[in-house]
């Protein structure tokens, strides 16, 4: 009986085995771009600029294809998700990623909007200038054509590898907690959120689970790469850093991948693809000592964040002894986490794949509540909280408000802005609005009117993918409506939801209803209004219906990306050179013959400009 017993389970893996339906590949390549004089994405500060490197950014892709048509859309179906060490999707960026991959033999044809979700892990430490939007290239002086350009190539050409590499896969899917990694940031605002809401998450203010893909390969069984989604922001390096670094997230996809790769292996050259991707991160700080005065060292005031009425000195503080030590600890934390649920990962996904975009107008949208009751948007619009910052990173957009400033890309396009009407006063209260971005096209659209939104199944795992930093509670709601509607489509009986945030486009945060009245940053900075988290859960709903009943989802055509207006204020290099009698290369101080594991190198050099 014992030996039928094995014999049926030895012939059952080896069926398995026979029959994968998956092919999985992954890829990396290095995005980091310009190296110095370049603004920061993130804390929207002018003197945020590059200097040097602290680590290099990364682009890391997955590539699934189902081998079974997906009835009753009679093809096979592709997808490809990359997370990328930058603030946030760009749709510009992905227009040029698509146009690299359509130039090239091995991916011609095979990738459009449709098919591909690009995510920024939101690092606050990466070069900015690679939004068309105007409100996004304030600080930045502009459009940067060669962070554009470095984030574009990088993210086409992990695509690249990652086609490359597929192979028949294995996918399981794992899920647990993380410990002591974030703190919600926003805690007064989360409690306008009903008690009843609350009590259904005994977890508190901030989400602890981390959602995690497991890829191997189906004939060897060698890991082939891994996503895991938890939420906290790119924050742990604080707006005083100048060396481009992918923050905590990027940290812990390089221990990580350390620990799949060949001993010796360099960062970003091995097989195996890690990835710790942005999530519904809104509200979520990796500073969870909490936030104090700068000059008092006492906490700050609560409900405003505030110390002695300024928000300037209130600063959020990390876990480690300096910045370098808590992007370090909140690393290890994911890390460990990760590597557990690795471990215990069992469950298969098989499919289907499916999948479904849509671009909508935000601006412009009115659809039925979760209520049974209509709704509306708004034209965007930011409140006067936007300016005030947040605990990690305290306002710097504050010479808005003045006329003349000494940032010359703001002189030139301030004078457009507009006055909100009494109808656009309205529709976004209690926001005071501070700046309407609604209606003005100089030098090109100020924010996104049309966004994208996307829907990704395999099996009973569901991904979403938003323009937008949701809030913990904006995005709890969202996977709940999202799970409710895909039960209630029949399409499973036991959905997974994961929202990929920051992706494909960048449309600011995304408050609840509830969270909204309290206008700290993050409500002042929801965009289309207090109704915006409802709009994308309508649309959503329509993506997934159409899933269900297997036609096309119907779409807006795609924006236009406006690269040929883009102004571009930021100085070149103008003039380089080195000291006199030296030449661009030349050692002045030589590293040691010999060192020891752990000990510093330290080398000077002669170099050019690093931009
Ligand atoms: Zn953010």
């Amino acid at each position: 009986m014992l030996l039928q017993l094995l014999t049926f389970l030895a012939y059952s893996l080896t069926a398995t085995l026979a029959t994968s339906v998956l092919n999985v590949g992954s890829g990396i390549y290095d995005v980091t771009g310009p190296a110095a004089d370049i603004n920061f994405m993130g804390y929207a500060m002018m003197g945020q600029v590059g200097k040097g490197i602290h680590f290099r950014l990364r682009a890391r892709a997955f590539v699934f294809e189902s081998t079974v048509p997906t009835p009753p859309l009679n093809d096979s179906r592709l997808f490809a998700f990359v997370s990328v060490d930058m603030g946030m999707g760009s749709s510009a960026v992905t227009n040029r990623v698509l146009e690299l991959l359509d130039a090239e033999p091995t991916t011609t044809g095979k990738f459009t909007n449709d098919n591909v979700c690009i995510s920024g892990t939101h690092t606050h430490s990466a070069p900015a200038g690679f939004l068309t939007h105007t409100i996004f290239q304030v600080t930045s002086l502009g459009f940067v054509k060669q962070s554009y350009n470095a984030y574009a190539n990088g993210i086409a050409q992990s695509i690249i590898k990652a086609v490359a590499n597929m192979a028949p896969g294995r996918v399981f899917l794992g899920q647990g907690k993380v410990t002591n990694a974030n703190i919600n940031r926003s805690p007064t605002a989360y409690l306008y959120n009903a008690q009843s809401e609350r009590d259904l998450y005994p977890d508190g203010n901030t989400d602890k689970d981390m959602t995690l893909l497991k890829f191997v390969n189906s004939d060897t069984s060698a890991p082939v790469g891994m996503i895991n989604w938890y939420s906290v922001h790119g924050t742990a390096m604080n707006n005083t850093n100048k060396l481009i670094s992918g923050d905590n997230k990027g940290h812990a996809s390089s221990l990580f991948e350390k620990d799949f790769n060949p001993v010796g292996t360099l960062p970003g050259k091995g097989k195996f693809v890690g990835a710790f991707a942005a999530t519904n991160l809104g509200d979520v700080s990796p500073n969870i000592n909490g936030s104090f005065c700068m000059d008092t060292g006492l906490p700050c005031e609560m409900e405003h964040s505030t110390c002695n009425g300024k928000n300037e000195m209130c600063t959020g503080r990390g876990p480690g002894k300096d910045m370098f030590d808590s992007t370090n600890i909140i690393a290890t934390r994911q890390y460990d986490a990760a590597k557990e649920i690795w471990n215990n990962a069992k469950e298969e996904l098989v499919g289907p794949i499916d999948m479904r975009h849509t671009w909508v107008d935000m601006t412009n949208l009115t659809f039925k509540a979760t209520d049974g009751t209509m709704k509306s948007t708004c034209g965007a619009a930011m409140g006067y909280a936007f300016a005030a910052g947040t605990t990690d990173g305290p306002g710097m957009f504050n010479f808005i408000q003045g006329s003349n400033t000494s940032n010359p890309f703001w002189n030139l396009v301030s004078h457009f802005l507009s006055k909100p009407t009494q109808k656009e006063i309205d529709c976004h209260h209690p926001k005071p609005i501070l700046l309407n971005l609604e209606g003005i096209d100089f030098p090109y659209p100020w924010a996104a009117k049309v966004v994208p939104l996307q829907l990704i199944r395999m099996g009973r795992f569901f991904m979403v993918s938003v323009p937008s930093e949701l809030t913990t509670m904006a995005g709890r709601r969202m996977r709940k409506a999202i799970a409710d509607e895909v039960i209630a489509q029949k399409l499973t009986a036991n959905p997974v939801v994961v929202i990929a945030g920051l992706a494909n486009e960048y449309a600011d945060y995304t408050t609840t209803f509830e969270e909204y009245q309290a206008q700290r940053y993050e409500g002042a900075s929801t965009a289309y209004g207090p109704n915006e988290l409802e709009g994308f859960i309508s649309q959503f709903k329509r993506l997934i219906a159409d899933m269900a009943a297997g036609v096309e989802s119907q779409t807006l055509p795609a924006p236009p990306t406006y690269l040929s207006k883009q102004i571009s204020l930021a100085p070149g290099v103008i003039y380089d050179s080195v000291a006199d009698g030296k030449h661009f290369g030349d050692v002045t101080v030589q590293p040691p013959l010999t060192a020891v594991v752990g000990e510093v190198v330290s080398t000077v050099f002669c170099s050019a400009n690093p931009r």
